[in-house]
């Protein structure tokens, strides 16, 4: 199979590598699209220190079934069913696992972030059987590669309580942010407004129905409480830095919620009395329990109008290297961009089939 390894950082190369075996328990891939996210962008420029030379990363991608392995149990797939992938593998046996809150699983592996797993930047890829998510063949088969951003986002939502008469301030417009904005809507509220700097994905977010702001103002707080008639009684913040916990500080009601989902920067610096005398609780948000997965897997099943919008471009594996150098040379404005390892062409073609 053909596979997009990272070489070095800041260097992909295209490589021919053995196709992988399904082993027990185990389904055999082949992929039709997958999303670059955040963090394989960081992964290839070494910023996270999560991603190592030699790995094939991948975790937001959509596919079809090529074979399962053997001692698959009762297993049900058919070869060239549609499937996402939930990329978290967790042990299935601990307490965490028990409860459903898989993502805080200890033994907690993730595709694509884990390097030794060759994931889905590739034509082929081995998920456990567990880990897929059938999807509704009649879907437009790329939206299958948002369902892992968009679980993203409704973890998020559901880890600050969301609830339909919250006032919902979004802090970034990205994939995450856009994820969160939906999921906040899809959970009822109706007062939410997206804070973003940059001008093309506050035009997609208006494309959305939905109101942005420009955070780059003085009157920020004022904004924000105009749109949402008040100060925001829940922030997801999917930046991640010291400004925008402080525009989350200063945009929220006392008593609010905040909650931490975006990752920019490993260390922050936060306004203590913010936090204490003004009692808002700040909540730590990463991927997704496996039930939230599929919840999201069966919403992205319906196709919502609204995900057209949210694929800005698609692209080859052979074009994904200036792809990636592209967007981590710092063009921010970009939002969700498709990998097709058989190339965009392919996907008109798994449809035919
Ligand atoms: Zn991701
Ligand atoms: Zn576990």
């Amino acid at each position: 199979m053909r596979a997009l390894v990272l070489r070095d950082f800041w260097d992909f190369t295209v490589e021919e590598r053995p196709d992988p075996v399904p082993g027990p328990g185990e389904v055999l891939l082949r992929i039709t699209a997958t999303g670059i996210c955040g963090s394989d962008l960081h992964g290839f420029t070494g910023e996270n220190g999560r991603r190592v030379p030699g790995q094939v990363m991948g975790h937001e991608t959509v596919g079809r079934v090529v074979a399962v392995g053997p001692d698959s149990g009762t297993a049900t797939l058919v070869r060239g069913q549609l499937v996402t992938v939930n990329p978290v593998l967790a042990c299935g046996t601990c307490r965490h696992c028990a409860a459903g809150t898989e993502q805080a699983c200890r033994q907690r592996r993730v595709i694509g972030v884990s390097a030794e797993i060759s994931a889905a930047f590739a034509e082929l890829m081995t998920a456990p059987l567990r880990n897929v998510v059938l999807l509704p063949g009649s879907m437009p088969e790329e939206y299958g590669a948002l369902v892992e951003p968009l679980a993203v986002g409704y973890h998020a939502a559901r880890r600050g309580g969301c609830v339909a008469d919250d006032r919902v301030l979004v802090i970034g417009g990205g994939p995450i942010g856009q994820a969160c904005v939906l999921a906040a809507r899809r959970m009822g509220a109706t007062k939410t407004v997206v804070t973003e700097p940059s001008a093309p994905r506050r035009k997609l977010i208006a494309s959305l129905g939905l109101a942005t702001l420009d955070p780059r103002s003085d009157d920020l707080a004022d904004q924000v409480a105009t749109m949402l008639d008040g100060p925001a009684t829940l922030v997801l913040d999917a930046v991640g830095t010291t400004g925008t916990l402080a525009d989350a500080f200063a945009c929220s009601d006392l008593g609010a919620r905040i909650v931490l989902v975006g990752m920019a920067s490993p260390q922050v610096e936060l306004a203590a009395y913010r936090v204490s005398t003004d009692e808002r609780t700040i909540v730590g948000s990463f991927t997704y329990s496996a039930s939230e997965f599929q919840e999201t897997a069966r919403w992205v099943g319906t196709a919502p109008p609204e995900l057209s919008r949210l694929i800005e471009a698609r692209t080859s594996l052979d074009d994904a290297p200036a792809a990636f150098t592209r967007l981590a040379l710092g063009d921010s404005t970009f939002s969700k961009i498709l990998v097709f390892p058989g190339g965009p062409a392919a996907q008109a073609q798994g449809a035919r089939e």
